[in-house]
């Protein structure tokens, strides 16, 4: 099959063959027609599978097919919300490639950067916007954007959106877009929250889906090497080195553990750099712009930062600690074997992960093959110990909003014994709201 048999315009074909693509993907060739007519879709497709050129080709082809003559400001007319900052810029990227024969606007705006310069290209008028949640709900505060006149929707990555805690600022959007629109949903796990979010926001959706649920990626090569943990980090450096891996992506649970790691590994002259949501966002685009250039073999991240990492090809991911919650798994894995590339993904894992280590093999099922590196065999007499969640651990990100204690500001009953609660919970939802790109 071939882009041209997909009922694309010239100019899009034109600018998907400059970027070296022939063959659409499973999931394009499924849901680029059933966009094309007009659909609501229920997208479940992992992040490497082509998902991103998926909605966006058949977008603009609407776009441009339902165009009409503006005066004065253009209306904005596509709307694609994401869960952090670099997805959002990496669609946004996406959206400029594919678009760039055609005479469509598009932008996009997240936290961490300053709000005017992104007002001031909303005033002048696009027609696709590409916004973090947060962020776009401050931009409609100021009145620099007017979602009335939306007629595509996506919600791009929606679970991993609501186990950040966006329902609410969701909820907020979709009061302010008309009813009458086309609506994308993808999602790489569907949980029963997701599945209830779409049944409100759907009409007689098509369902495409290209990896089974909750499947991690067929083309990845798991396995994990059990180690003490006190000696994951010369593991760590040993496979680096041993190996002479150029290209590799660290997951940690903390942010503390992801600053330690990547300080420890440059004192055993491995470059590395650490990404997460307690980095400023210069700091963050920096350090992913010198990995994708090579010149720092190590990235360590966090999940919540390393959403939406793209590269190309990216060889390996290690689970240096594995996820609290098993769907990260897939997520983490997700980065390696992209768009039909190989890759592996190996997990440092201690004794007292073993529970983590069950779950996941739960949700993926399937046994992931375990390898002892030799010298690095564990210690039987080491007993397992709880999971250090560090502080501001990310777990917390998950609990719905809704059932947050109530805040001084909003609880009349409130007394100065709950106000002190108080302050730290909003401190909490401070430091949550700057990971989620506030
Ligand atoms: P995504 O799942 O959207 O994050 O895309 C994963 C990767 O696949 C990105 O690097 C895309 O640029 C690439 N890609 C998208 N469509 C194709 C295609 N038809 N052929 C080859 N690579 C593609």
């Amino acid at each position: 099959m071939s882009f041209e048999s997909l009922g694309l315009r010239a100019e899009l074909i034109r600018a998907v063959s400059e970027k070296g693509y022939n063959t659409p993907t499973p999931i394009q060739q499924q849901a680029i027609p059933l966009i094309l007519e007009g659909r609501d879709i229920m997208g479940g497709a992992q992040t490497g599978t082509g998902k991103t050129a998926g909605f966006t080709l058949p977008m603009l082809e609407r776009l441009m097919s339902t165009a009409k003559e503006y005066k004065g400001r253009r209306p904005l007319r596509a709307l694609i919300l994401t869960p952090t900052r670099e997805l959002a810029a990496q669609v946004a990227e996406s959206v400029d490639t594919y678009g760039r024969h055609l005479p469509l606007k598009s932008t996009v705006v997240f936290g961490g950067v300053s709000i005017n310069p992104q007002k001031q290209k909303l005033i002048k008028g696009v027609d696709i916007l590409i916004a973090t949640p947060g962020r776009l709900l401050d931009h409609v505060g100021q009145r620099s954007v007017n979602l009335s006149q939306i007629d595509i929707l996506v919600l791009d990555e929606a679970d991993r959106m609501l186990d950040m805690g966006f329902i609410h600022d969701i909820k907020k959007v979709l009061a302010l877009v008309p009813k009458q629109k086309q609506t994308l949903l993808f999602s790489a796990t569907f949980s029963d929250e997701i599945k209830k979010l779409s049944n409100e926001l759907l009409k007689s959706p098509a369902l495409v889906e290209v990896a089974r649920r909750n499947t991690a990626s067929e083309t990845v090569n798991q396995v994990v090497h059990p180690v003490d943990k006190a000696r994951k980090r010369e593991l760590l450096s040993f496979l680096i080195g041993s190996n002479n891996w150029k290209q590799v992506l660290v997951f940690n649970r903390t942010k503390h553990g992801a600053n330690r790691l990547s300080e420890q590994l440059g004192k055993d002259g491995i470059t590395a750099a650490a990404i997460h949501g307690n980095k400023s966002q210069g700091a963050r685009t920096k350090a992913l712009a010198d990995f994708k250039a090579g010149k720092v073999r190590v990235l360590v991240a966090t999940d919540i930062a390393a959403r939406g990492i793209d590269i190309d090809q990216l060889p390996h991911v290690v689970n240096y600690e594995l996820p609290n919650v098993a769907e990260d798994y897939v997520h983490r894995i997700g980065r390696t074997g992209r768009a039909g590339n190989e890759g592996e993904a190996m997990s440092l894992v201690c004794v007292d992960e073993h529970k983590l280590l069950k779950d996941i093999e739960r949700l993926i099922k399937r046994d992931i093959p375990k390898t002892i590196i030799s010298d690095f065999e564990p210690d039987p007499s080491i007993k397992a110990e709880p999971i250090n969640q560090g502080r501001g651990r990310q777990q917390g990100a998950r609990k719905p909003a809704g059932k947050r204690p109530p805040s001084g500001r909003n609880n009349p009953r409130s007394n100065f014994k709950s106000r002190s609660n108080n302050q730290s919970q909003s401190r909490r939802s401070t430091g949550q709201a700057q990971q989620r790109g506030r």
